[in-house]
């Protein structure tokens, strides 16, 4: 039989877990010839997540649970999931099923038909989500793809249902800086985009505060972009151009008219500005330097505490 594994991180979701396999295993028993092993990924939770998990893994046949020694976010949880799936397909959902799991026949039978290499959901609208948050997020999709040759789809949710092909080749990709939404454009394959409406949350909250998101932002254009750079050095080119033009009319303006040494405010003004646009410019190169500093550091992306499921076999 072929197999299907969904792999969902957790982080405090103990409201959430339970009505997840409820309504995915619901979904899955109308998969014919398909069998689904689930890959609960507990994100350090503080929650009683874990004890749900195991509870879930002992009563069914087909789950396992990865859990992480602290929270190491969702990107590194989604690694640890494609890591240890062994599907012949495998699809990355949410636990608090803003991901219906009602679409997963639909995706499967896209990728089964092998017309497409990974079927993803996208959500046409941002209902029940702030209007500044939406707003800053479509900022973000035209900023990163006006900087980034690898195309990040606006509104692309991590929910998609890859085949084995695509899974090795995102796992080729060993970076510490892991922004999926890029890695999953930058493999390529061929993807099909499904459209969905914004589902809200079932149970429990959000973990992304606005601030989070941001600084989430900031990390996608610097993994995917060095068009910040770019920009630093224009900006220098451009002010030693405009000082060129200002040194040639200070000079004349001395030959002819004489009696040039005013102007000690605009002075200091302009070493601000000048000071100012200098650190900004440190400050992304610095950006820079310290991602390169954490990749060359070559740490573990997660670190596992425990596993288990699946009636408990040893994994190989
Ligand atoms: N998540 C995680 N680690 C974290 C934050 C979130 O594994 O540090 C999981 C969370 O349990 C959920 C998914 O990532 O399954 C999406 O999180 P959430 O629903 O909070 O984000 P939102 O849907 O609001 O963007
Ligand atoms: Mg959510």
């Amino acid at each position: 039989m072929a197999l299907l594994s969904l792999i969902v991180p957790c982080y405090n979701e103990e409201a959430a877990v339970e009505l997840f396999y409820a309504r995915t295993a619901a979904v899955c028993a109308g998969l014919d010839g398909v069998d689904v092993e689930y890959i609960f990924v507990d994100d350090g939770s503080t929650d009683r997540t874990l004890e749900l998990l195991r509870g879930l893994a002992a009563g069914h046949p087909g789950v396992r649970w990865l859990s992480f020694s602290r929270n190491f976010g969702k990107e590194a949880a989604m690694l640890a999931g494609l890591e240890h799936a062994r599907g012949d397909w495998a699809a990355v959902m949410d636990a608090d099923l803003q991901d219906p799991p009602e679409l997963l026949p639909e995706l499967l039978a896209l990728v089964r038909s092998g017309q497409w290499d990974c079927a993803a959901v996208r959500r046409v609208d941002r209902r029940g989500e702030p209007p500044i948050r939406s707003w800053f997020a479509r900022q973000f999709y035209k900023i990163i793809n006006r900087m980034s040759k690898t195309e990040i789809v606006d509104g692309a949710r991590d929910y998609r249902l890859m085949s084995r092909q695509v899974v090795d080749a995102i796992l080729r990709l060993p970076e510490y800086n892991r922004f999926s939404k890029g890695i999953f454009s930058w493999v390529g394959f061929r993807t099909k985009w499904v459209e969905t409406v914004n589902a809200e949350r079932s149970a429990g909250e959000s973990k992304w505060s606005f601030f989070k998101l941001l600084v989430y932002a900031l990390d996608g254009i610097i993994a995917f972009s060095t068009a910040p750079l770019a920009i630093a050095s224009v900006l220098g080119l451009a002010l030693c151009a405009v000082s060129f033009f200002a040194i040639i009319f200070v000079i004349v303006r001395q030959l002819v008219w004489g009696g040039s040494a005013f102007g000690w405010p605009s002075l200091v003004c302009i070493i601000l500005f000048i000071a100012g646009i200098q650190l900004f410019c440190m400050g992304i190169l610095g950006q820079y330097l310290a991602k390169t500093y954490l990749e060359v550091k070559r740490r573990p992306i997660y670190i596992l505490r425990e596993q288990g499921g699946d009636q408990d076999e040893k994994e190989p």
